[in-house]
């Protein structure tokens, strides 16, 4: 089907490079766009030297998710967040959990069109404390996120992007007077994973990782450990040293169980003992919020106060019980615990 134009909303982050050919500036794949062709995420046009976002205001799935789902375990803990996903992606995994939505473009799919203003009315109405973007990936819906973002700011709503991190220094800083919460998936510390398996690359995602750190964002990573790919002991170990040095100690890691998927089931499910393995190696190197996604009923799904060992917020999937929590104080010593209980 021809995409109708004029009911498409303007891109930012570009340039006119040479008469109509334009240059993307909002991942760091940096494509450069012909007249009438799109970028790698299939979602920005190019049509008379000028990029379109084609799914601006056009929704895939909506939902209202424990915010624990994201996994978001520091931020606005025992919440719901209202969860929204469009299609498209500027990476290409073979894993994808969500390659229904990812790999699909606009034709592929009854997109629904919920206005900005819309969105946040919908996450007030089904008392949500936050907005995140999620699904597929959000660097690619950046217009979209932002006008939303920004009304749900002022509203007193929350903001999380779940994403791969592959976006811009200058993206992501036009994002962060809107964005709190950066949910940043590390997928592997190796660029030949990167290149492999995403068709992107690892050093792009770190640098964003960091710059939205340097911004003020609440971070917490994930890694979604595939057996034989991306666990070797010294890749785990570089990507948990890497984390402790850059981002600090206080940041929560999440190590999650792969399960065979879309076009890699050539591999198994990831061992419980494994990701112990991880975890407990995470912790001996300094980190101390570390936890195991995936799994059922583990004691890595909890949070501990890092000074005395209380048990602080116990969870079993997305049921949460605060236990020796008070406030963002452990409730036996008195530790600062790095929890944002608030919007702001
Ligand atoms: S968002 Fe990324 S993949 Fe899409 S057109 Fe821009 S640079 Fe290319």
């Amino acid at each position: 089907m021809t995409p109708d134009f004029d009911l498409m909303h303007k891109a930012t982050q570009y340039s006119v490079i040479e008469g109509t050919t334009v240059h993307c500036s909002l991942c760091s794949h940096r494509c450069t766009i012909r007249e009438g062709g799109h970028g790698i995420c299939g979602v920005r046009l190019n049509r008379e030297g000028i990029l379109y976002a084609a799914t601006y205001g056009k929704i895939s799935a909506e939902a209202i998710d424990p915010i624990e789902k994201k996994p978001l375990f520091h931020y606005l803990p025992k919440t719901v967040s209202y969860s929204l996903g469009s299609v498209g992606c500027n990476f290409h995994c073979r894993h994808c959990q969500n390659w229904h939505i990812s790999a699909a473009s606009c034709d592929d799919f009854a997109l629904r069109d919920l206005s900005p203003d819309e969105g946040v009315s919908r996450a007030l109405a089904n008392g949500c404390a936050s907005i995140a973007w999620t699904y597929n990936e959000p660097t690619i819906w950046h217009e979209y996120t932002s006008d939303m973002g920004e009304i749900a700011r002022k509203r007193g709503l929350g903001t999380v992007y779940v994403t791969n991190g592959y976006i811009t220094e200058e993206a992501l800083t036009s994002l962060s007077p809107m964005l709190e919460a950066f949910r940043v998936d590390i997928k592997a510390f190796s660029d030949r994973f990167y290149r492999k398996i995403c068709g992107a690359h690892l050093q792009p995602v770190l640098d964003a990782t960091l710059r939205a750190h340097e911004l003020g964002m609440h971070i917490e990573t994930v890694t979604l450990v595939i057996p034989g790919l991306n666990d070797s002991p010294e890749e785990t170990d570089g990507l948990i040293r890497w984390t402790f040095d850059t981002l600090g100690p206080d940041t929560p890691m999440h190590f999650t169980a792969f399960h065979p998927d879309y076009k890699m089931t050539d591999r198994p499910a990831t061992p419980v003992k494994l990701l112990e393995k991880i975890c407990d190696r995470a912790r001996e190197i300094g980190m101390r919020y570390v936890y195991m996604g995936n799994v059922f009923s583990h004691r890595y799904e909890h949070t501990y106060c890092p000074d005395c060992g209380e048990l602080l917020i116990e969870r079993a999937g997305y049921s949460v019980h605060f236990r020796q929590l008070d406030g963002t104080q452990c409730a036996g010593c008195g530790a600062k615990i790095p929890i944002r209980r608030h919007v702001g």
